[in-house]
């Protein structure tokens, strides 16, 4: 078999890896890495690790022999600057030369930076903005909302501030979002919409219309862009993020690219998806398409994030919805919104509504033609719709 190399050792990178040998590919597999650390999961760097539950190692997918016993070569500390496409070999910071028969591209994302900001990627980014005195939050996605739950159980005082009128305008329908937001105050957070970060200053928040909050720690969650200058550099196609083909190929066929910096098809569309489904099915079909399959690839997209004791889980990709209907009882805290263009489903969020979300998964796979009427009706069962 071809050697295979992995650059970026974050979710998908590791999961490519680790599929590579559970299919039996016997070539060389090289992970290279620039955290110095060894492969690890993100979520809980706003959850339970930002609460101090766990530590790194909880964070960890495998122990450093697994990798030693599979003959995963890790290079942790030496990040790939540049790609030779016409001699096959990546070449690393340290002048370090390593060939290849497939490159795999799994290089992830970084935070968009606000100066005199904090941003959460990495256990460093987390174990340096513990929450502590008055926290404003810059951005209510779901880093920066994820940030003021853990922040608000510590007891801070948490300000969140968001340039657009609603919070997750990006990712969930204003039906979800308003519920989030309602958990949020009900906590003590603040929140200011329509309201735009001038400046960060040491102590202090100042906004564009002059308001100053005073702050002891900042923490922007404003997006992220993806890591594609390598690829870029090396004359593939980029256009946010690495241009792939059903198959997570690249414009060059024997280049892949997946997770958080990859652009790949979902229906008609082209999508980049930042989360640790994509990475992980991603990591897992590059590996299947390295080793031989020619199914392209097709899962049904999913995310889950965790605030305070709410579960938020989503099935499919919702933006771009006409029309919604919710299921349940939003006063209770538990419901479902299935969210509709014209007659077509396209997700399903749900909140504390976890089998909901599992059958809305089965639903989607099987394309199953499902309009809003049918929701609509009192007493519509998910379980038998799946
Ligand atoms: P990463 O895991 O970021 O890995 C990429 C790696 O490549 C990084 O280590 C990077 O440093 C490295 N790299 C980049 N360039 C180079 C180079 N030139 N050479 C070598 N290495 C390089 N998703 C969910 O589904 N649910 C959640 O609740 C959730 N919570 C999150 C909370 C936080 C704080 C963060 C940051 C993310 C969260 N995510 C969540 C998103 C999820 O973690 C990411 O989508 C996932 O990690 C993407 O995997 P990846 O391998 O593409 O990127």
């Amino acid at each position: 078999d071809a050697s295979v190399v992995i650059v970026g050792a974050g979710q998908a990178g590791c999961q490519a890896a680790v599929s590579l040998r559970e299919r039996g590919h016997r070539g060389a597999i090289t992970l290279i890495g620039d955290e110095g650390v060894l492969p690890y999961q993100r979520p809980p760097l706003t959850k339970a690790y930002l609460q101090g539950d766990i530590g790194f190692g909880d964070l960890v997918f495998r122990p450093e022999k697994y990798y030693a016993e599979h003959d995963i070569t890790l290079v942790l500390d030496d990040p790939a600057v540049s790609i030779d496409r016409a001699a096959r070999q990546v070449v690393l910071r340290s002048g370090r030369v390593v060939e290849f028969g497939n490159l795999v591209l799994a290089t992830g994302s970084r935070p968009r930076p606000i100066p005199g900001a904090h941003t959460i990627r990495t256990t460093t980014d987390a174990d340096s903005a513990r929450p502590h005195g008055r926290v404003v939050t810059i951005g209510a996605g779901f880093i920066g909302l994820e940030y003021a739950a853990v922040a608000s159980e510590a007891g801070c005082d948490v300000t969140v501030i968001e340039a657009q009128p609603r919070a997750l305008a990006r990712v969930l329908s204003e039906e979800t979002a308003e519920h989030v937001v309602q958990v949020h105050r009900r906590r003590g957070v603040k929140f200011l919409f329509n309201a735009t970060v001038a400046e960060v200053r040491p102590g202090e928040v100042v906004l564009a219309d002059g308001t100053v909050l005073p702050a002891d720690l900042v923490v922007a969650g404003i997006g992220v862009v993806p890591n594609a200058e390598l690829a870029a550099e090396a004359g593939l196609s980029v256009d946010d993020g690495i241009v792939v083909d059903p198959w997570l190929r690249t414009s060059d066929p024997v280049i892949f690219a997946i997770g958080d910096c990859a652009r790949f098809h979902h229906g008609a569309r082209q999508i980049r998806l930042e989360c640790v489904q994509n990475a992980v099915d991603q990591g897992t079909a590059v590996a299947e398409v390295i080793t031989g399959s020619a199914e392209p690839y097709a899962p049904v997209p999913w995310f889950w994030s965790d605030q305070y004791a709410m579960k938020v889980q989503i099935a499919g990709v919702t933006d771009g919805h006409d029309s919604v209907v919710v299921t349940g009882d939003p006063v209770s805290g538990a419901f479902s919104v299935f969210c509709f263009a014209g007659d077509r489903l396209l997700g399903v969020e749900s909140v504390n509504k976890p089998v909901d979300h599992v059958l809305a998964r089965r639903l989607l796979a099987a394309n199953c033609p499902i309009r809003p009427e049918m929701v609509a009706v009192p007493g519509f069962d998910l379980r038998t719709a799946a």
